[in-house]
């Protein structure tokens, strides 16, 4: 008999957007894999839960997910968390789910099962706020931070408007004004929906083009801090 791996959502931001399930398996499992232990430890002892952590970041070698791989191969269950949001979606968790089921191509046996454990994410609370109407989206993660950055924002520019599509991004705070030059280059109309600190005291959304919101973020600089999410649609 193997462990499981419980893929588990943890809030985005506020500490309370957790499900009973995730709170009751996180206290549970023998483990908790977490991007960072600081950060889950803040949630953890907010829901005064004692359960040993680990950490598995982005920079773990590859014997770190060998002996994550052992503990679930001696019975142990896991839970995997990310520093927010849904595990595996832009940050490392995709490495461990991925390793898991290669394990498990490998043996026919003692196979570790996957449980996902679903919550937040800020993809879907950014799109839920946007009051866009249509019913799909692109999800494109974190633009490059140098090579290949001009053109992930041709790309954006020519999914929205030779191809009608929604596009959504993360995007750091350092690098949100370059986000919004590159897309004021184009001249062809943008609507840029910004979602920002979703959840916490600062919830902001902010509409206009890319112009318009490069003008309120000289007037408002405080804004331009926190975690955002970038909507682009026409
Ligand atoms: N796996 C996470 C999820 O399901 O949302 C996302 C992880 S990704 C490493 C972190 C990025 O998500 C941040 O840089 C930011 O772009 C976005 N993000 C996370 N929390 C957010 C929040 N409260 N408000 C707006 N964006 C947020």
């Amino acid at each position: 008999m193997a462990g499981k791996l419980y893929v588990v959502a943890t809030p985005i931001g506020n500490l309370e957007d957790i499900t009973l399930r995730a709170l009751r398996i996180l206290s549970e499992v023998d483990i908790i894999a977490c991007e960072d232990t600081r950060m889950t430890k803040r949630l953890l002892n907010r829901h005064e839960i004692v359960t040993r952590t680990v950490s598995y970041h982005a920079h773990s070698s590859s014997s770190k997910i060998e002996w994550i791989i052992e503990q679930l191969k001696a019975d142990l269950n896991i839970a995997l968390v990310s520093d927010a949001g849904t595990p595996a979606i832009s940050d490392p968790g995709a490495s461990l789910v991925r390793a898991v089921k290669d394990y498990n191509k490998l043996y026919l046996e003692n196979v570790i099962s996957i449980e996902s454990v679903p919550g937040p994410s800020a993809i879907t609370t950014a799109y839920s706020l946007s009051g866009i109407e249509s019913t799909s989206f692109t999800f494109l993660g974190f633009p490059p931070h140098k090579k290949g950055r001009r053109n992930f924002f041709e790309n954006v520019i020519n999914r929205v408007v030779d191809q009608d599509e929604v596009v959504m991004f993360y995007e750091s705070p350092h690098r949100v004004d370059k986000a919004l030059n590159s897309l004021s280059l184009s001249d062809k109309q943008l609507k840029i929906v910004i979602a920002r600190e979703l959840t916490k005291i600062h919830e902001d959304v902010i509409e206009g083009n890319p112009s318009e919101i490069i003008k309120y973020f000289e007037d408002y600089p405080e804004k331009k801090r926190g975690e955002f999410v970038i909507i682009v649609n026409k």
